[in-house]
């Protein structure tokens, strides 16, 4: 029988492997396709968009392409190299020179490995944010802006995320065999608890939200949402300006609490019809209740991660067999933690089709809502403009779509609702 730990480094590198392959062809797949279709814009959109602007989302795409090229590389390089290389076990070992055995060193090792991984990918970020989106003129942030809001984030994440790492390490620890069981309630929980600060409190860290002023806008969308059975806090315009020209609209807060937020750059971009239907869709993705569905697949999902998690970090081969020597006597859970977190989006990238599906699916479902409960072609027309100011392609290739797209195409949701 072959040895087990060498079992687990022969399926760390075949399904790394895998994935790059399957990734790699996604790629080219897409750029192949949108270089082909670069050239004439598809009949459908023949009268309301302009080659011009066919041609930036073209373009557009194709820089994003070659980006997420390097972006692939470069995981693939940090898995292997907080792995078969040693990474991980030299910076256990730091840590435990440094600090004696217990939580602090589980913590510090946690924290460590974050912070390089942060490090490792800021000059991608970088180049994103001032390379190809300042390129595409989408990019309104300033290197002042995007300092402070590394620095606010990385302050907001040791806040929020330093108590629940805490928690997260001693229940591995001292919660006996079901500590997993434990840890996804306190995880469940604290998800709940963030959701509920996250428009008061973490959200007017980084953003502006100003009361909606257009009378005649507010009129509008009071009334469809009394037509529609909700009632909402408040309507706020949030200035997305400042670091961006994509635009969006989304909901806030829990129940009655609910609040809806605009992006200032979308008021500047929809009329008042368009602005509704937009709202209208929105407002479908709540009566279907959509938000409650996936939080429901996401618990349950990490519930049987977990529960995975609580098995594996007991076999000494998962470590051994992913670059790491287990303290034998000691504290493993970070350890565990971290391989954990490493290796498991290799197996769920290839079911990723299916939520994919699952949320393109949600979105013809607005669609169909909005189209029921304000004007259609009002839907379709601020669809159009927001696909077209955000430079998403209209042609992307199939298999691409299946695996990536959260939402379906335009020229899938046009057909759609003219059907
Ligand atoms: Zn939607």
């Amino acid at each position: 029988m072959m040895n087990p730990s060498f079992a687990m480094t022969l399926t760390l590198a075949g399904i790394l492997v895998a994935n790059l392959l399957t990734k790699l062809w996604l790629n080219s797949r897409q750029v192949r396709h949108v270089a082909r279709h670069r050239d004439q814009v598809p009949a459908a959109f023949a009268d309301t968009i302009g080659l011009d602007a066919h041609q930036k989302a073209a373009d557009y795409t194709l820089a994003k392409a070659r980006v997420n090229l390097v972006d692939l590389a470069l995981d693939a390089f940090t898995l292997v190299g907080w792995t078969l290389l040693g990474g991980l076990d030299a910076l256990n070992q730091l840590t435990l020179n440094w600090l004696d055995e217990g939580m602090s060193q589980q913590v510090a090792l946690v924290v460590g490995f974050a912070l390089i991984g942060g490090l490792i990918g800021l000059p991608l970020s970088l180049y994103q944010t001032f390379g190809i989106e300042q390129r595409f003129g989408f990019n309104h942030t300033t290197p002042k802006l995007w300092l402070s809001d590394v620095l606010k984030g990385l302050l907001v994440g040791m806040v929020l995320g330093l108590p629940i790492l805490w928690l997260v390490l001693w229940l591995m620890q001292a919660g006996g065999p079901l500590w997993w069981i434990y840890t996804w309630a306190a995880l469940v929980l604290y998800q709940l608890f963030v959701m509920w600060i996250a428009p008061n409190v973490i959200m007017p860290l980084f953003n502006k939200f100003t009361p909606l002023e257009d009378a005649t806008l507010k009129a509008r969308v009071t009334a469809l949402m009394q037509r529609a059975g909700f009632t909402a806090k408040g309507f706020f315009v949030m200035d997305g300006s400042r670091r961006s020209a994509h635009s969006n609209a989304f909901f806030t807060g829990f129940g009655a609490a609910k609040r809806v937020v605009f992006f200032d750059t979308l008021l500047a971009q929809l009329n008042g019809d368009e602005m509704e239907a937009v709202l209208a869709h929105e407002l479908g993705h709540f009566k279907h209740r959509h938000i409650l569905k996936m939080m429901a697949t996401s618990f349950a999902t990490s519930l049987a991660g977990l529960a995975l998690l609580g098995w594996i970090s007991q076999q000494i081969w998962f470590y051994t067999g992913l670059g790491v020597m287990p303290n034998l006597d000691g504290n493993n859970s970070a350890l565990a933690l971290l391989l954990f977190m490493l290796v498991l989006p290799l197996f769920t990238f290839f079911v990723s089709p299916l939520s994919a599906r699952r949320s393109r699916q949600f979105e013809f479902e607005a669609d169909a809502y909005a189209v029921a409960h304000s004007e259609g072609k009002a839907l379709a027309s601020a669809l159009l403009k927001l696909y077209q100011d955000n430079a998403s392609t209209l042609t992307p290739d199939p298999w691409y779509v299946a695996f990536y797209y959260s939402h379906p195409p335009a020229s899938q949701r046009l057909a759609r609702m003219a059907a």
